[in-house]
This record gives C-alpha cells, structure tokens and sequence, in this order.
C-alpha cells in the first residue's frame, strides 16, 4: 500500500497537475487535481499545509498537458491493479476528483475549462455516477461569471462544492484564515454558491497553543449554520492532522475527535448532520 491519509504530496512522480491521495474523508482514493503549481492563495489560513505558500494568483493552465495526466491516470485506475496495490483493503474505490491542491482553484482564469474537461472525461471513462467531482474553495470568487460557470458545469457531473467556514465574521477569519469576511458576505457568498450545485460545509478546528475555540466562537459557529441550513447538505468537521507549513501555524494543535463530537451533537439537535474527522 503506498498512498496514505497523513501525505497529500502534490508532487506525484512525473505528473504536474494530478495527485492522488487515500482521503480519509472520501474513505478511498481521491485524485486531486493542483491547478496552483505556484502555491498561490488569496487566504493565508493559519493551518494551511502548502509549503512556501504565497499571496497571488496561479498561472494559465497547460490544457492538453492536463488532459494527457488525467487520461494516463484514469487509464491506470481504471485498467489495471492499481486500487489493490495503492490503497488499504477496505478502501479499495474511486471516489472522487478533487479540484483541490497549492491554493484557491477558482482563482485559475482556466476553471471552467477544467471543470469542463473533467466532465467530458467522466463521461467517456463511464465514471459520470460513481465519482464525484469536488471542488475544495474558499469561496471567495463566487462572484466571478466563469466560477459560477464552472459551478454549473460541476453540477452536472454529479460535483460537489466542500465550502470552507473556519470563521464566522471578521475578527474571526482574521484570525483564523488571515482575511476580513465578514458574516454577511460569508452567508451571500454560501447562498449564491448552493443555488448552482449542492454543497457541504467544510469547517477546521484546532488549538491554538493551550487554547480550545471558545465557547463564544463555538455559538457563533452553530448560530451560523442553523441560519444558513438551507444552503448546505451536511458539514464536514475536521482537525488538523498534518503539521502546519506556515510560520503563524507552528503553535497549532489538533483537538480530540471528543471535542468535534460534542460540537457535532450540538448542530444534530437542529437537524443539520456532521460528519467529524480526528
Ligand atoms: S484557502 Fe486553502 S490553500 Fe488557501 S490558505 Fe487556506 S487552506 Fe491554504
């Protein structure tokens, strides 16, 4: 078995853009598709696990070197023995694709098309039902025509957008993610999302040196998600599991699996289901 759950290397052998990874969310293999090969983000989330991660902007996609990978590696899982060899018994599935990687993807000027590629390679692989394609962002560029493009192009390819809410207002993201949102955008930016494909919420929690998230935060945490029910499937509550990259993450610590669980019964009692990973 090679790949495992505590290494996301976005460098595989001779691929550029493509990684796989045994996800311990997706509980089987995940082949993540890197669309920042210069690790730019526009957040600076202070658990972020990119190495020598920048501010900025990606550069252009080489579309036909993208599409040349993922047929090498949808070629390798699909006809040969690569699931057995690569992954622990129980997890022996192709589940998904991820739009993930070295930043924010939606920041790519070629999202659409990527989103787009990927669909019509799902369809010719007779992958359309059995594999998701999610996207992990930020949401910060929902607004953009092309994202919102790509978004619907993801819902028609059985896609799934992981929407990250770390924080739920300003001093919060400026903490956590090192960016002002405030909670009006948070929520805009979450509604607009969920009217073009279905989403999850994606939430990481930690300790930050002794520090647990206070119980201040944790209300304003389920306050949120009760309002914003609706707008979302099920929530994916999450620690840390690797080291952090960034310097402002050195003094981060992973909470106990018990801590996410008593968070978690709090938002079952409105109706909302989590799902908690250690
Ligand atoms: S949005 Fe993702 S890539 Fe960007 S800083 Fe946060 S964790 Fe890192």
């Amino acid at each position: 078995m090679n790949l495992t759950v505590n290494e996301h290397p976005t460098k595989y052998s001779v691929l550029q853009y493509l990684y796989p990874v045994f996800s311990r969310r997706a509980e089987g293999l995940s082949l993540g598709i890197n669309l920042n090969l210069n690790k730019s983000c526009n957040w600076r989330c202070i658990y972020c696990q990119v190495p020598d991660l920048i501010r900025g902007t990606p550069e252009r996609i080489n579309l036909d070197k993208l599409e040349i990978e993922l047929r090498y590696m949808l070629n390798l899982i699909m006809n040969t023995d690569y699931l057995k060899l690569n992954l622990p018994e129980d997890f022996q599935v192709f589940k998904d694709i991820a739009l993930a990687g070295d930043g924010e993807p939606t920041l790519s000027k070629d999202f659409f098309e990527v989103v787009d590629l990927i669909g019509r390679l799902k369809i010719e692989y007779n992958l359309f039902k059995s594999v998701k394609t999610i996207l992990i962002t930020n949401g910060s560029k929902i607004d953009n025509v092309q994202v919102q493009e790509g978004l619907k192009s993801l819902a028609n390819q059985n896609g799934l957008v992981w929407f990250k809410i770390d924080g739920t207002n300003n001093k919060e993201t400026n903490i956590i993610n090192q960016i002002n949102v405030s909670t009006v955008n948070i929520k805009h930016r979450l509604e607009v999302t969920s009217k073009l494909c279905p989403v999850v919420i994606q939430t990481c929690m930690f300790k930050i040196g002794i520090y647990e998230p206070s119980l201040e935060q944790i209300d304003n945490y389920i306050n949120l998600l009760k309002e914003v029910k609706p707008n979302f499937d099920y929530v994916l509550l999450y620690t840390i599991a690797r080291t952090p990259q960034l310097l402002e993450g050195k003094n981060l610590t992973p909470l106990s699996l018990e801590f996410l669980n008593k968070i978690a019964a709090k938002l079952n009692e409105f109706g909302i289901i989590v799902k908690c990973f250690g």
